[in-house]
């Protein structure tokens, strides 16, 4: 089937939904106009709970500069597509496993962070939070480089926001995500292989409704064959022309 056609078919499954919840992988909109400096199997060897519980210093000596990089990133023209979207009513919340912030930044309202965010840092016994400027000159205060809570009396090592390696999904996203995927009438996976537990499981929750599922993403999953419709390219191009079918060109300037 030509992508014209598939597009047409998405927009019709779109239309004729009442609540469409929409899932982004870790992938989705990272276009090659996106700087990816940031290296996946280093990130996942050093930004992990092990190394921040063991040598505090490395761990924030690494991850500080990672994050600082992906602060940088811009949204592409599938983020504000489905800003866009979102803004229209055309579709309700963003279930979002990045965790770079970059949907937010093109202005969608209604997103949820599965792992957090990279860009903030908290306080677990205060909870006081930091943003990540902040964290690079608690570093360079800290005599042993550790960035610590400010509050009084505190002093408390900070830890990101965001969702380390070896460590459980928060909960609350958790039991969103899982709350809006049982109300979805349509519900659009965009780049997730959906290989780890427990998302892995979240579309079989509106597929268990008798929801309309829709796959769009050059990975094959274990869904492909209860969609309704599978679409077999990249992602961030499929919601931009969905935008324009349904809304109309993007104003611009984008940037
Ligand atoms: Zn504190």
């Amino acid at each position: 089937m030509d992508p014209l056609s598939e597009i047409a078919q998405l927009e019709e499954l779109v239309r004729a939904a009442t609540r469409t919840v929409v899932f982004t992988g870790l992938g989705f909109g990272r276009s090659e106009d996106i700087e990816q400096r940031v290296d996946q199997s280093d990130w996942s060897s050093h930004a992990s709970l092990e190394n921040l519980v063991v040598d505090p210093a490395a761990f924030w000596a690494y991850y500080f500069t990672a994050a600082t990089e992906i602060s940088r990133r811009l949204p592409s023209a599938g983020h504000y597509a489905l800003a866009r979207l979102q803004h229209a009513h055309v579709i309700s919340t963003i279930i979002a496993q990045s965790a770079d912030h970059l949907l937010q930044k093109a202005g969608a309202t209604d997103v949820v962070e599965m792992h957090g965010s990279v860009l903030v840092a908290k306080c677990e016994r205060c909870n006081e939070r930091y943003g990540l400027p902040e964290v690079g000159a608690l570093m360079e205060q800290s005599a042993d480089r550790v960035p610590r809570c400010t509050s009084p009396e505190c002093n408390f090592p900070l830890r990101p926001v965001g969702t380390l390696w070896g460590e459980s999904l928060a909960e609350e996203p958790m039991t969103r995500a899982w709350e809006l995927a049982a109300a979805a009438d349509l519900f659009v996976v965009i780049e997730s292989s959906l290989r780890t537990m427990p998302l892995s499981l979240l579309p079989s929750v509106p597929l268990k409704q008798n929801a309309t599922l829709v796959m769009i993403g050059m990975m094959p999953t274990q869904y492909d064959r209860y969609a309704r419709l599978v679409m077999r390219t990249e992602g961030s191009p499929v919601v931009d022309a969905l935008a324009t079918a349904m809304l109309g060109p993007a104003p611009s300037p984008r940037t």
